[in-house]
């Protein structure tokens, strides 16, 4: 394990303190939780599958409409990496945070599953999952384990087994409305949240980027892990650019062992 300077151990201590005296603290997550896990981040220039602009343009809900072969070869790659990733250490301890109850709910922007694989129980995802698929003529919801293997092995686009129909995997593409119903959950946890943990986040994405803003203008506490500066790094109680993977399992130690 990377050993953490005595700078970054003092910064922990400050951040473990702030988790125990809060009432209801939240993480958000995004695809920077997810990389040492081995999913690549398709938005972040250099690092994804592809450039930036070509995710948009094959990863949108218009290019699915008019050519959802493209998009499905596309993803294949990256579901193939989603189906086999395990969860990295940082996953593990937001888990452990949770059943300490010193974490209340994760609003995720990955649609990884990760969390849930780590044993996280109060998961809002932002973008959907994986986890299902939706037809796209009779809108009969399946269960993506019976399609994922043949897609991600050889190919097989998902096809509806009632009307034959193409399978839209219920992720928000670009241009896609976020799912109603997560972002009212999101709004109400965010409400409630008096410390928001940011880790793997930019913020670069509304109206999710938008919750913290609207946290610390109540008051509340706001600590960042990310390697790239964010628009909310000046007000951030705390911000580290470490690893999260090092990072996280070092403070939820702090946390959950009073000394
Ligand atoms: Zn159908």
């Amino acid at each position: 394990m990377t050993k953490l300077s005595s700078q970054v151990s003092e910064k922990i201590k400050f951040a473990a303190e702030l988790f125990r005296q809060a009432k209801y603290p939240l993480a958000l997550t995004g695809a920077g939780i997810s990389t040492p896990s081995g999913i690549p981040d398709f938005r972040s220039e250099g690092t994804g599958l592809w450039a930036k602009e070509e995710a948009m343009e094959v990863a949108s809900l218009f290019s699915f409409r008019y050519n959802p072969t493209q998009f499905y070869e596309w993803f294949r790659p990256l579901a193939n990496q989603i189906v086999n990733a395990s969860p990295n250490p940082a996953h593990i301890a937001l888990a452990q945070l949770g059943e300490g109850k010193h974490l209340n709910t994760i609003i995720t922007q990955n649609i990884d599953v990760l969390h849930q694989k780590a044993g996280s129980k109060n998961v809002i995802e932002m973008h959907g999952s994986l986890r299902t698929l939706s037809c796209t003529q009779c809108f009969h919801q399946f269960d993506s384990t019976l399609f994922l293997k043949p897609f991600v092995e050889e190919g097989v686009i998902p096809h509806c087994t009632d009307c034959g129909a193409i399978l839209k995997p219920d992720v928000i593409l670009f241009g896609e409305q976020l799912p109603q119903k997560a972002w009212l959950k999101a709004q109400k946890s965010a409400r409630k949240c008096d410390l928001m943990l940011i880790v793997g986040s930019s913020l670069e994405v509304l109206p999710v980027a938008g919750l913290p803003m609207q946290m610390l203008d109540r008051g509340g506490h706001l600590i960042i892990v990310n390697q790239i500066s964010t628009y909310l790094n000046v007000r951030a109680d705390i911000v580290f650019t470490q690893d999260a993977a090092v990072l996280l399992p070092a403070l939820a130690e702090k946390v959950l062992n009073y000394d």
